[in-house]
C-alpha cells in the first residue's frame, strides 16, 4: 500500500453500493457491515494509506467472519482424556441430544400435570427412573454436583457443624474445594482424623450439640496409600444414626452401572452408598453417568423434601433441555445390557484396542504426507478417564505421535483449524490419542484448513 500525504480512501456510500458489499449485508446484516467497514476505513486513515474499495471489502469480510464465528466450537478431543472437563466432559447419546433440542424448540410439559391441567414438578421427569434404577426413596436434580453439595449442606447444616475426615478435604480443578464450598453454604467444617488415618473414635468425640451431619467425600482425583485407615461407610452410617444425625456423601462421579461388568475398575455406586446407610448421596450428570451437566441427589424422602423446600433449590435448578437429556440418558441406564453400545462415554471407555489402532494407523499415514519435515509414528499410549473418575486407572490406547518439528507451533496450527484438533505434548512428541476419534470422522478432520493441502500456514 502507498503511504503518502495525499492518500485516498473510498467513501462509505460508494463501498456499500458495490455488489460485494451487498453480499456481505445479505450474510451478516447491514449494521454489522457498516460498523466493520467504518473500522477498516479508520485503520487506513490512521496509517494514511491509499486503498481500493475491493480491498476494504475483503478485509471487512475477514473481520466479520472472525467476529461472527461461534467461539465455542466443535473440536477433536485427541488428548486421551475421555471426560475432559475443558472440552465439555460427556458426549450425549443421540436420543438425549434430540430430546434436548426438541425441548428447546417447543413448549413442553416441564412443570405441567396433564392429568389435571395444573402445575407439575420438573423433577418428576427423572424421579421415577432414578427410583427404579437405584431403589432410592426419592431424588432431585440441580445444576451440577457442586450445586448439589451446596444445597445439601445449606439445607441440613446452616450455622451448624458438619464432620469430615481430613483425608477427604479434596480440591477438584481449583474452583471446587470442600472447605470453601462448605463455608459458602453456611456450614461449619469440623475436620477430624489425620490426612492418612481417621478412626471411628475421631467422629465419636467430635459429635456434639452443634453437629448437623456427618459427611463422606469420595477421593475423586487422588489416592492415599500406605499406612492408612478410614471408617467404612456402614460403620459411619451407624455412628451417625446412633447420634440421630444424617450421613451425606459426595460421590463425585458416581456410576449407576457396575463398571466391573466391562472390565473397568469399580467406581462407587449411589445404590451401594444408599444400601450402606448413607441418607443422601450426590454425584455429577456429565461424568461417568454420561449425560448433561447436572447434580443428582438421591436419598431419604423426608430429606429430599427439605432440599426442595429450600429457596436455593430454585436458584440451582436445571433447565428443560438438560432435564430432557438427563431423562433420556437415565432411560438408557435402565437397560445395562446395551449400555456400552448406546452410551458414548462407556463405548469410548470400552473401545477395543484394535479399533483404536486401526484409526491411529490410518491417521498416521494420512498425516505423514501433510505435515512435512517431521516424523509421524503410531505408538502405544495410555488414556485416562478424566473428571476425577478412577484417577489411577489408565486405559491402553494407540496414538499418532509427531516429532522432529517445532511441537508448540504445530499444536497451535492444529488448534487453529476450523474444527480444532487437540492433542498433548510429552516426551518431545505431540501425541494424538485416537481413542475418541471414530473412523467416520477422519475425513472431516483431514479435509479442513491447511491440513487439506498439507504444510502448515
Ligand atoms: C467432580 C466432583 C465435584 C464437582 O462436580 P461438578 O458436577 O463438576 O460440579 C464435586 N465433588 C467431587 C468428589 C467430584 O469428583
Amino acid at each position: 500500500m502507498d503511504e503518502d500525504q495525499n492518500f485516498r480512501l473510498p467513501s462509505v456510500d460508494v463501498l456499500l453500493r458495490l455488489p460485494e458489499a451487498r453480499e456481505l449485508i445479505a450474510r451478516f446484516g447491514r449494521e454489522p457491515v457498516l460498523k466493520a467497514v467504518r473500522e477498516k476505513l479508520a485503520d487506513h486513515r490512521a496509517r494514511r494509506q491509499t486503498v481500493v474499495a475491493t480491498a476494504v471489502l475483503e478485509e471487512t469480510a475477514g473481520a466479520l467472519a472472525t467476529r461472527m464465528a461461534a467461539s465455542q466450537r466443535r473440536a477433536f478431543n485427541l488428548t486421551g482424556t475421555v471426560l475432559h472437563t475443558n472440552l465439555g466432559r460427556a458426549l450425549l447419546p443421540r436420543e438425549a441430544a434430540e430430546a434436548a433440542a426438541e425441548a428447546l424448540r417447543s413448549p413442553t410439559t416441564l412443570e405441567f400435570d396433564l392429568k389435571n391441567g395444573r402445575r407439575g414438578e420438573r423433577d418428576d421427569h427423572v424421579r421415577g427412573v432414578l427410583q427404579e434404577i437405584t431403589g432410592a426413596e426419592d431424588a432431585t436434580v440441580v445444576n451440577n454436583n457442586a450445586a448439589a453439595v451446596v444445597l445439601v449442606l445449606n439445607t441440613l447444616a446452616l450455622g451448624k457443624e458438619v464432620i469430615v475426615s481430613r483425608g477427604e478435604l479434596i480440591e477438584i480443578g481449583g474452583s471446587f474445594r470442600i472447605p470453601e464450598i462448605m463455608a459458602r453454604s453456611g456450614a461449619q467444617l469440623r475436620e477430624v482424623g489425620t490426612t492418612n488415618r481417621t478412626h471411628s473414635r475421631d467422629y465419636l468425640t467430635a459429635i456434639g450439640p452443634a453437629t448437623a451431619a456427618l459427611m463422606r467425600v469420595h477421593r475423586a482425583n487422588y489416592a492415599i496409600q500406605g499406612f492408612t485407615a478410614a471408617v467404612p461407610r456402614r460403620e459411619l452410617a451407624d455412628i451417625a444414626h446412633t447420634a440421630g444425625l444424617p450421613l451425606v456423601e459426595d460421590l463425585g462421579s458416581g456410576s449407576l452401572a457396575d463398571l466391573r461388568r466391562w472390565n473397568l475398575p469399580h467406581e462407587p455406586m449411589p445404590q451401594e452408598a444408599l444400601a450402606d446407610g448413607a441418607d443422601l448421596v450426590t454425584f455429577s450428570g456429565d461424568k461417568l453417568l454420561g449425560g448433561p451437566q447436572a447434580g443428582l441427589i438421591l436419598g431419604r424422602r423426608e430429606l429430599i423434601a427439605r432440599l426442595n423446600a429450600n429457596p436455593l433449590k430454585r436458584a440451582l435448578r436445571m433447565d428443560k433441555a438438560r432435564l430432557a437429556a438427563l431423562a433420556a440418558v437415565l432411560r438408557l441406564h435402565s437397560d445395562p445390557d446395551r449400555l456400552s453400545q448406546r452410551l458414548p462415554t462407556l463405548s469410548l471407555l470400552t473401545r477395543p484396542l484394535d479399533s483404536i489402532r486401526d484409526v491411529a494407523e490410518n491417521l498416521a499415514s494420512e498425516l505423514g504426507g501433510r505435515i512435512s519435515g517431521s516424523s509421524v509414528c503410531v505408538e502405544r499410549c495410555q488414556s485416562q478417564i478424566g473428571s476425577g473418575a478412577l484417577p489411577l486407572t489408565l486405559l491402553a490406547s494407540w496414538a499418532v505421535t509427531i516429532s522432529g518439528t517445532d511441537l508448540e507451533q504445530l499444536a497451535l496450527h492444529l488448534r487453529q483449524l476450523p474444527l480444532p484438533v487437540i492433542g498433548r505434548i510429552a516426551q518431545d512428541r505431540l501425541w494424538l490419542d485416537c481413542r475418541c476419534l471414530e473412523r467416520e470422522q477422519m475425513s472431516e478432520l483431514l479435509e479442513q484448513g491447511w491440513l487439506r493441502s498439507g504444510a502448515p500456514p
